[in-house]
């Protein structure tokens, strides 16, 4: 990769960082979130959500964008919510879209440095494919069933301006509802269609973004901090968290968030007291 001289650096503002989720998680799992991540890019992050909510709109100096999707766990209500997060990529002018979940972590400095050996005005569609074999769309725009790769979007994604333009005829004012329901694919699988289908440019395949869908206790731990983005297991696995020590119990943070946020930034004011230990 190339890495930019100091004239067109990319600053951690230059990326509009999309972070989906739904009412029922504002507190569960967003608070976990605006607590630390998000906290290290207030400006840049963008909560989109299905449900007005008074109290948590209050305690947070976050944007959040209510979609007015339905809050079904459909894929016509997960697409709204994507159709959403693209158009508002679209207006704020910044280079790099990248979506999260509301159960990842992101490394700032780690995506930051990612995104540097690349130029937003290039084709770029980052990720970490959930299979290891393409995805195959039988119901498409063409006769035949095409097959694709796509980054699954419980691990987060990025995508740079130039290409997100280009799919701005697919994507761009509800079209992305019309282009998934065309395929009947998830939302995630949708963006693999449009970029790698459609557009005939490629995933660029990173093992930095990480999903619940994989064994995140087998990380090494000393490379924890040097991933772009972390996750950890439902409630259907409670276990399955990053292998990170020196700072909060189990029980006092089972998602393993707090300890993460502590060890990257040592000067937050309730990372204190672990200093001490
Ligand atoms: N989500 C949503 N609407 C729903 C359920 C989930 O927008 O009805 C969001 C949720 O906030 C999260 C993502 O979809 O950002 C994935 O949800 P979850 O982690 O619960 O499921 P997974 O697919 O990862 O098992
Ligand atoms: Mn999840």
């Amino acid at each position: 990769h190339l890495v930019h001289g100091s004239s067109d650096q990319l600053d951690l503002k230059d990326v509009f960082i999309a972070v989906k989720t739904t009412k029922k998680y504002h507190k569960s799992r967003l608070e976990l979130l605006t607590k630390t991540w998000v906290s290290r890019a207030k400006e840049q992050t963008f909560i989109f959500t299905d449900g007005e909510d008074q109290e948590f709109q209050q305690k947070t100096e976050c944007n959040i964008i209510n979609t007015n999707c339905s809050a079904a766990h459909t894929r016509q209500a997960l697409c709204c919510k994507m159709s959403v997060e693209y158009d508002k990529f679209i207006d704020s002018q910044k280079k790099w879209f990248c979506h999260v979940d509301d159960d990842n972590y992101v490394i700032l400095p780690r995506l930051l440095q990612l995104l540097s050996s690349y130029h937003h005005s290039q084709d770029v569609y980052l990720g970490r494919p959930s299979l290891d074999h393409p995805v195959e769309a039988t119901e498409t725009e063409g006769p035949r069933p095409v097959k694709f790769w796509f980054a699954t979007g419980g691990a987060g994604f990025c995508i740079s301006r130039g290409l997100a333009l280009k799919m701005s005829p697919w994507a761009s004012f509800g079209n992305f509802i019309s282009t998934a329901e065309k395929i009947r694919l998830p939302d995630d699988c949708t963006i693999g269609y449009i970029i790698e289908a459609l557009l005939e440019v490629t995933l660029t395949h990173t093992h930095l973004f990480h999903s619940h869908l994989e064994n995140l206790q087998k990380l090494p731990t000393e490379s924890v901090l040097h991933q772009v983005t972390l996750s950890y297991g439902g409630y259907e696995n409670r276990r399955n968290v990053v292998s990170i020590f020196g700072g909060f119990t189990m029980a006092e943070d089972p998602t393993r968030f707090k300890t993460v946020h502590c060890l990257l930034y040592p000067d937050t004011q309730w990372c204190s007291k672990i200093l001490l230990r």
